[in-house]
């Protein structure tokens, strides 16, 4: 399928969800064509650049979607070490109604296998946005559990989900490249019977640690795990990307 031209969307709603979540509608005109039933995938904010250099991208799910408009959940993740703040950060912290961003995609939906007798969803903040929409499509009956990494106590969402997935909230303001609580609510869980599927998005020093544990501890089948950082700790977007592309090639 040939890729969607970018488009430029008007932001359209902002509301703050929780104090670190902030929800950005965007719709307007040009969302003419946008393709319908896209929850869960992504989309690219677009920064333009400096006459001949490329547009700086920024990745972003799909939180929700209705006829002529779509929400997304921004993250707003303070500084860096460097003192540096987030190009898609900043911009979720001063738009307004009425502006308009370029946005690509939406890219490829990514969603939790349901082919499996149990399931376990985990991530950070950035992943929660794409939680909620499988925890939505999984079947009433579905059993498991959500472990999810908010940055405080007030963060925590309602989310609808089936009655017998129990969701396990970590409180972590702050990620670091040693310590990952993420992995150690997993570890505390009771591992079920039968074949599980697995969806993990998170910090990629986080994402590594999660990744050795279902692999090599737990034997997840390939096809029944779906596991990706969104986001690494004092990296840009663009630097991530990179090292990204040489831990999936390394990775065996
Ligand atoms: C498929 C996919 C879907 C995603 N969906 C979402 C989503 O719905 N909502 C969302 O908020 N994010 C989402 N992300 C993550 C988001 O793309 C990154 O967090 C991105 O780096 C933010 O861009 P930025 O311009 O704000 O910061 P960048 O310019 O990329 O980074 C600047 C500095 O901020 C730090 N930083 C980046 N993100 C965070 C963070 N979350 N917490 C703390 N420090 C951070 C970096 O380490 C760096 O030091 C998604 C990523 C992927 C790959």
């Amino acid at each position: 399928m040939a890729k969607p031209t970018p488009r430029v969307l008007a932001v359209k709603n902002i509301i703050d969800i929780t104090p670190n979540m902030r929800r950005i509608t965007l719709g307007g005109g040009a969302f003419d064509g946008f393709p319908a039933d896209q929850e869960s995938g992504y989309i690219k904010l677009m920064f333009p650049q400096d006459e001949g250099r490329k547009p700086i991208m920024r990745t972003y799910t799909i939180v929700q979607q209705r006829d002529n408009e779509i929400d997304v959940d921004f993250v707003l993740h303070g500084l860096n070490h460097q003192g540096t703040e987030g190009l898609a950060s900043h911009w979720a912290k001063t738009t307004a109604i009425g502006d308009g961003i370029l946005i690509g995609g939406p890219g490829e939906k990514k969603l939790i296998n349901h082919q499996a007798d149990w399931f376990l969803l985990v991530g950070d903040m950035t992943a929660l946005p794409a939680i909620t929409v499988n925890l939505a499509q999984l079947p009433d009956d579905a059993i498991g559990y959500a472990v999810i990494e908010v940055l405080s106590e007030a963060d925590i969402q309602s989310i609808n989900k089936p009655q017998n997935i129990e969701i396990h909230w970590v409180i972590n303001p702050t990620a670091s490249d040693s310590h990952y609580p993420l992995l150690e609510q997993v570890e505390a869980l009771i591992w079920l019977d039968g074949e599980a599927a697995v969806w993990t998005a998170c910090e990629f020093n986080s994402m590594r640690a999660l990744r050795q544990y279902f692999k090599h501890d737990r034997n997840v089948a390939k096809t029944h795990l779906y596991i990706s950082s969104y986001w690494k700790l004092d990296n840009s977007e663009d630097e991530h990307k990179v090292i990204k592309r040489q831990d999936a090639e390394s990775d065996v």
